[in-house]
């Protein structure tokens, strides 16, 4: 009868011991396996359908920009309502990792870095990243802009995306000739 009772203790044990080990290893699986980023509100980043005006003070994809730039979107704006016009901003500040992530995803469309990167810029290279730009969702919107903005200094710094402005000259200056691409 003792050494039953033995018997049945020492499995028990056994069992503890084996329970022990799964758990442990399934918790620095967890820990080591890598969660993929995916960007968030804190990234910057504004989902689609629920673009931002520009007073708005609470997104981080606002708060995040440049002083000038803000003033001068929210200046150029109460001129563009005169005409009916809406910036809705669909990109503003952007955080690196959300930017490596838009890069990412560009070289896997493109098939290659060299393509993707006349669309997306690196994280060091994004002026999104520093705060100095915007992407404005409607083509009214960017046509406005791309004809009355340099009088707030907006300018379109890129040939081939009409959406994206930077302040990139004084008020009433003149804008520079737009880079080809998100290379330049
Ligand atoms: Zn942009």
């Amino acid at each position: 009868m003792l050494a039953v009772a033995a018997a049945f203790a020492l499995v028990l044990t056994v069992v503890a011991v084996l329970l022990a080990m799964n758990t442990a290893s399934s918790f620095s699986a967890g820990l080591s396996a890598r969660t993929p980023f995916s960007p968030t509100e804190a990234d910057g980043m504004i989902p689609a359908e629920s673009a931002l005006s520009v007073d708005d003070d609470v997104h981080p994809a606002m708060t995040g920009l440049d002083d000038e730039l803000r003033e001068a979107l929210r200046s150029a704006q109460a001129a563009a309502a005169v005409d009916g016009i809406v910036f809705d901003i669909t990109s503003g500040w952007r955080s690196a990792d959300y930017q490596r992530w838009l890069l990412g995803d560009a070289i896997r469309t493109y098939g290659t870095e060299a393509i993707a990167r006349q669309y997306v810029a690196s994280p060091e290279g994004s002026s999104h990243v520093t705060g100095h730009a915007v992407d404005i969702g409607s083509l009214d919107a960017q046509l406005w802009i791309i004809e009355h903005g340099r009088m707030w200094g907006l300018c379109q710094t890129y040939a081939n995306e009409r959406w994206h402005f930077e302040k990139a000259t004084d008020a009433g200056g003149e804008c520079p000739e737009p880079m080809a691409d998100a290379r330049g």
